[in-house]
């Protein structure tokens, strides 16, 4: 029987895609890159992707976990013909305990519905990627997503107690559990940005965060992108770690007015949304203290959100950046490093420059607190050669940022996008370390491979690692 065959047979004919025209739609996520796909799979229970998952080892097919598809490093493109298991209807939030904030929801639940399901009980699921809207839990924790408010609340790896996975041989996992301090080894710290490469996560126990009695949203403009990031690093050095801080360009404010109208500044060269929450005499305090901070570094409008609906309208401007940049032209290529905020300025200088050469054009909107950049290139794929320009300056902005102290990626996961680069940032003991655990949960490969790790990770047997010289290793 053929894969397609043995997968109607568990799921039933509505339930696997095999018409080119499907395979064609699951063959990219929001990056630039397409896969080539085998088949689709829809299953509902844990159940189901175990015997989905068995299948596709009989039959030596990959397997590529997938949620929303909104990963932008290739994540859930399969690089071989694989099956595609998406597990968008694994939807459930299961059980919500108000006294222990924390839900069991499955793995297709969106985001921001889980937010949105919570607010009645006064507690929200802190990590909010921009595409919050779309995005699934399944695949904030295959990417360990960041968000605007992970500044304060760090990102999805501190919010997820415990996982349910399939493993590559279809047996079901409970790794992790309610217990702050659970015993053995951390192995749920380990799937949290696996990228679906250590199982398929079929159930997840997250934390939910109290909402804030009281929140101020901020918006500061500046007369130069300098002026913003000096403001970043002296309200972090002022004592207080805000709930969000996030910067825009020129380029990019002018995209999001052109947009959504959302009445940012438009003579600006950049600005700075911020957000203090907590106590209300501390967010009071700590407002003044952002606009003191913006005052000094030569802010020329600070502006205090009034209302509920001032607010929400400053963080539609934010959250719509990326949709506004349809605008500008059919493409995009979001990239995503991190630098250590001190070193914002010059990293952010180097990459303008960077574009410049190249080229290309970029508009800029960046979780600046924790100095994570978005520099967004807008293009057109169907110049000859400028794919090709828009990916090699990208490794040249990846490279900088890891020479400034960076890493290659502060939220969007490496996939088949910085695979590549990982020798930037990791020796060869580092990466086999990194291979040998991997197979430690897909001893047969078959799960996302060609992800995360460069070919030839796996490269010392056991005894020789020991007696390794440590500069032939680097
Ligand atoms: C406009 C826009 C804005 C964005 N903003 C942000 C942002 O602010 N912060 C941020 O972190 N990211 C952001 N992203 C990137 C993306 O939304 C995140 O990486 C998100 O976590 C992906 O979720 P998804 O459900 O779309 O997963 P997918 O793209 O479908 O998959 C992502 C990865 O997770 C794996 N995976 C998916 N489900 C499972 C599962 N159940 N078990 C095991 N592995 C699984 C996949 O194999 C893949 O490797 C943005 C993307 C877009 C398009």
């Amino acid at each position: 029987m053929t894969l397609a065959a043995d997968l109607r047979l568990v799921l039933g004919a509505d339930r696997v895609l095999d018409h080119p025209l499907d395979l064609q739609i699951y063959a990219k996520d929001a990056g630039v890159t397409p896969g080539t796909v085998a088949a689709v799979v829809f299953p509902e229970t844990t159940q189901e992707v175990a015997a989905v998952v068995r299948i596709a080892v009989v039959h030596e097919v990959p397997i590529v976990a997938r949620g929303a598809g909104t990963g932008l490093s290739g994540g859930a493109v399969p690089t071989r013909p694989g099956l595609v298991v998406a597990l968008t209807r694994l939807n459930q939030i299961w059980e919500v305990d108000e006294a222990a904030h924390t839900a069991w929801v499955g793995p297709g639940v969106i985001n921001l519905e889980l937010s949105q399901h919570t607010t009645p009980l006064g507690l929200h699921y802190a990590p909010d990627p921009s595409s919050q809207s779309a995005c699934t839990i399944g695949g904030n924790v295959g990417t360990n997503a960041g968000g605007p408010h992970c500044l304060a609340e760090g990102s999805t790896v501190s919010h997820i107690l415990a996982v349910e996975l399939v493993t590559a041989g279809g047996d079901v996992l409970l790794l992790g559990g309610a217990a702050p301090d659970p015993i053995g080894l951390d192995l749920v710290g380990v799937v949290v940005g696996s990228e679906g490469t250590m199982g398929l996560v079929t159930k997840v126990l997250v934390k939910l965060t109290e909402n804030a009695p009281e929140v101020r949203t901020l918006l500061l403009a500046f007369p130069t992108i300098e002026a913003a990031a000096e403001t970043v690093s002296s309200v972090v050095a002022g004592g207080i770690v805000p709930a969000a801080l996030e910067l825009m360009d020129r380029p990019m404010i002018e995209a999001v007015e052109n947009f959504k109208s959302c009445g940012f500044p438009l003579d600006a060269a950049a600005v700075l949304i911020a957000e203090v929450a907590g106590h209300p005499a501390a967010v009071e305090a700590e407002a003044q203290l952002v606009a003191d901070a913006g005052a000094a570094a030569g802010a020329t409008e600070i502006r205090i959100a009034a209302t509920a609906a001032e607010r929400d309208l400053i963080w539609l401007g934010r959250k719509s950046a990326f949709g506004a940049v349809a605008y500008a032209a059919p493409d995009y290529y979001l990239h995503d490093t991190v630098v250590p905020r001190t070193r914002l300025v010059e990293a952010m200088s180097g990459i303008y420059e960077i574009g410049e050469r190249y080229g290309i054009s970029m508009l800029n909107v960046f979780h600046a607190g924790d100095g994570n950049l978005h520099p967004l290139v807008a293009f057109d794929a169907k110049e000859p050669g400028m794919l090709e320009k828009v990916r090699a300056a990208a490794d040249e902005m990846v490279k900088l940022s890891i020479e400034v102290g960076g890493a290659l990626s502060g939220e969007h996961g490496i996939g088949l996008e910085k695979r590549d680069l990982m020798g930037e940032m990791f020796s060869a003991v580092d990466l086999d370390a990194q291979a040998r655990l991997r197979d430690a949960f897909d001893p047969i490969g078959i799960l996302n491979p060609d992800k995360v790790l460069p070919e030839g990770s796996r490269c010392f047997d056991f005894g020789l690692v020991a007696n390794l010289d440590p500069e032939s290793a680097a």
